[in-house]
């Protein structure tokens, strides 16, 4: 009985290979790093908590609750604290509440009369029907005009992609903008329609699903599934080469300067698109994995620096704020992580957690540490009226943090069905696949557990 591989233990890769060892399907994880939890990693330190990559999970389906359960981490999760509800958007230098109900929009200082008479029109909008990909900066502005997309949508944009409006896709990057808009005709309609679509499928959208971490970050959900699955994961063994086999795959793998292999029924590759474009695919079919090196990627450095409470004039009393590029900030957004979250700075002290760089500004991701604190400081000192340096200061540089769906993307995505559908027992996931979401890489782990056991009982490769 030969085992399934999963290249790569980020969050896809980790949470499918836990799903396929729940269904008893055996498993072998490898890791080019000396580390779990790809881009996910929270740091405790001098009675803070930080991390360096994503910050907070949403629960959009009872799936996500279920898997929780599974590695048995119901008793760690932290949800976030009410005050989260409120999110704040920077405009002319001043950090304003995001309004969230009809009458809070209409009296918000945020928009322009104009603004607001311009969504209120928005269900009165025809559909898109013309036949060309449109970026989300051209949709949004078809649909709510300019200022909605330059002060609102620009910043959204850059808090979920690090990414840039006037380049991604719709379609591809927001494809539930779009079906929503095909669908239902309008957004806003669709916010009331779909709500009861989404009821009879059990999950609940993003702006509604609640969020979460755990009690000592992220991290301790990745930690937890791979002690789940020890004896099974094999770090620092980069993968070079995947092979077809009469009876199924073959993977090369880097142990120090030695070249190893072994053999799989099956292969789930869960390696980001920079890196698995090196992987040489051997097979008859003549497919190759090098063009999804063309996929760009947003640079980001994530920047949390601590304060004493009492230096900060701001209230906090939010989930954090973003920054639209017209502003001419360096930072892109600031959660208020100790607010959102229990026990993440010391007595007295708070942790703002700030990202940097993105595609509106990718120059300033790779700059020095000391350079990027005295940027991120600049900028929150002004904004939320900081009157001292910080406590604590951490830093992470992620080159190519963040895949961008822009337009186009739509021939990765064929590449990728294509390769799967020539090479049956090879799936191939990741943030470049389903997007950026953690929630959704998460979910897609179920899929690719159901989608791997029917391969290997149906193809006699395995008895599960
Ligand atoms: C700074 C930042 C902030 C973010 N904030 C949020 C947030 O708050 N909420 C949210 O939902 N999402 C957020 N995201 C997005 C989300 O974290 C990612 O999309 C998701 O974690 C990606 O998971 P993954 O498994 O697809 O890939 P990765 O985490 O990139 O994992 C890929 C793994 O594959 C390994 N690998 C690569 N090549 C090979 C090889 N040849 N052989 C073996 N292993 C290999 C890598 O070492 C790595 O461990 C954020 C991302 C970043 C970078």
């Amino acid at each position: 009985m030969k085992s399934i591989a999963v290249i790569g233990s980020g969050i896809t890769g980790l949470s499918s290979a836990f799903l396929l060892k729940q269904k008893k399907c055996p498993v072998e994880i490898y890791e080019a790093a000396g580390r779990v939890g790809g881009v996910i990693r929270s740091v405790r330190k001098e009675g803070y908590l930080a991390e360096f990559g994503p910050n907070t999970l949403l629960n959009t389906s009872k799936k996500i609750e279920h898997l929780i359960q599974m590695a048995n981490l119901a008793g760690h999760v932290t949800f976030a604290e009410d005050v989260g509800q409120t999110r704040f958007l920077v405009r002319g230098g001043r950090v304003i509440a995001m309004p969230s109900t009809a009458f809070g929009f209409l009296t918000s200082p945020l928009f322009s009369w104009f603004a607001k008479f311009n969504l209120f029109m928005e269900p009165f909008r025809p559909r898109w029907k013309n036949k060309y990909e449109e970026t989300v900066a051209h949709f949004v502005r078809r649909r709510f005009g300019n200022e909605f997309l330059t002060y609102a949508i620009d910043a959204l944009v850059a808090g979920i992609f690090a990414g840039n409006p006037e380049r991604l896709s719709v379609i591809h990057g927001f494809p539930k903008l779009y079906s929503s808009e095909q669908k239902y005709g309008s957004l806003i309609r669709a916010q009331f329609l779909g709500a009861r679509d989404r009821k009879k499928r059990g999950e609940t959208s993003k702006q509604e699903a609640k969020v979460f971490s755990f009690d000592e970050g992220l991290q301790v959900l990745t930690d937890s599934m791979a002690a789940n699955l020890d004896n099974m994961l094999h770090l620092n063994n980069p993968v070079q080469k995947i092979t077809r086999t009469p009876t199924g795959w073959k993977v090369g793998y880097l142990d120090g300067n030695i070249m190893m292999e072994r053999e799989h029924s099956a292969v789930l590759l869960c390696a980001s698109a920079h890196t698995a474009q090196y992987i040489t695919l051997d097979t008859p079919e003549k497919v190759s994995l090098a063009p999804l090196g063309q996929i760009s990627y947003a640079p980001v450095a994530s920047v949390a620096l601590g304060y004493r409470r009492s230096a900060v004039g701001h209230p906090l009393k939010g989930f954090g704020m973003l920054v639209p590029g017209v502003e001419r900030l360096n930072i892109l957004g600031t959660l208020f992580s100790s607010s959102l979250f229990k026990n993440r700075a010391p007595e007295g002290h708070v942790i703002l957690s700030s990202y940097i760089g993105g595609m509106r500004q990718p120059e300033l991701a790779g700059l020095p540490e000391d350079k990027l604190y005295e940027l991120v400081h600049h900028d929150l000192a002004n904004l939320l009226n900081i009157t001292e340096q910080p406590t604590f200061k951490i830093a992470h540089y992620f080159p190519r943090a963040i895949p961008q769906y822009d337009v186009g993307y739509g021939f990765y995505k064929d590449h990728i069905a294509k390769i799967q559908e020539r090479c049956p027992g090879l799936f191939i996931g990741g943030n470049y696949t389903r997007g950026p979401a953690l929630s959704d890489n998460l979910l897609s782990g179920f899929d690719f557990a159901d989608r791997i056991e029917k391969h290997v009982k149906e193809a006699g490769l395995m008895d599960v």
